[in-house]
């Protein structure tokens, strides 16, 4: 059972329009995990309880019928950016995957996936955003300025040389990271960790596909960049020298 006192059990949202899915989750994560579980069928039922329950964690499945589940992200991550989000889905291809993650999924789980791994993964989730809360609210920062980079972490405005650059969610957290410690280098793994609050589960070639994104975005040549170097077997930094010699 759980060690959570009743008063802060954590509310959990699952959109799911499989009932033998929607049957054993709840079970598991009531009985065994002492959160508090909400349930909806379609997308717009989803919606509806995410607005009126106001969850800490939302656990969606991609095929719904009606309005998919791509759909729904993107609304809630309209509304808030920062609630996790643990898709599941049956089958998906590649690019669905960066689609998604893009949009700002936190976490997937292919079907048929262990619930070991589910009940660790919204564990990681849960006190991920707690914890982002609070080191937001003591360290109070804000914006940040390194060279010609201005980043303002609660307008998740960011731009370089004076321009503007509309960065996707995670892009944002990770150059955010990167910034805020200049010319420190960081591995793959402590960016994964920072970002999406996990140890090991995901592979940290989706960091190196992220930071290809922003290079795109903020690189006058994204081949030869000069903000975020590459540090040869250990990972990534940004740098405030503007010289490279990859
Ligand atoms: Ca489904």
């Amino acid at each position: 059972m759980s060690n959570q006192s009743f008063s802060n059990r954590k509310k959990i949202l699952i959109i799911e329009d499989e009932h033998r899915i929607v049957e054993t989750l709840n079970y598991t994560l009531v009985n065994q995990e002492g959160y508090i579980v909400y349930t909806a069928p379609t997308g717009e039922e989803g919606l509806e309880q995410y607005r009126r329950r106001q969850p800490d964690l939302i656990i969606l499945d991609l095929m719904l019928p009606e309005m998919s589940g791509t759909d729904v992200l993107r609304i809630i991550r309209q509304e808030n950016e920062n609630i996790p989000i643990i898709i599941l889905t049956a089958k998906t291809s590649e690019i669905e995957k960066v689609v998604n993650y893009r949009i700002g999924a936190d976490f997937y789980l292919t079907k048929p996936y262990s619930l070991e791994e589910l009940k660790e993964v919204i564990k990681v989730c849960l006190k991920r955003t707690s914890q982002t809360t609070k080191v937001v609210e003591e360290k109070d920062v804000e914006e940040i300025k390194v060279g010609d980079l201005i980043m303002n972490y609660s307008k998740r405005e960011c731009s370089v040389a004076g321009k503007p650059v509309n960065l996707g969610y995670k892009e944002f957290e990770i150059l955010w990271f990167l910034a805020r410690s200049p010319d420190r280098v960081f591995n793959r793994d402590e960016i994964m960790k920072e970002v999406w609050g996990l140890e090991a589960p995901l592979d940290t070639k989706t960091v190196d596909v992220h930071i290809r994104w922003i290079r795109k975005k903020i690189e006058p040549e994204p081949e030869n960049p000069k903000y975020i170097e590459t540090v040869r077997g250990v990972g990534y930094k940004f740098s405030t020298h503007k010289t490279t010699e990859n």
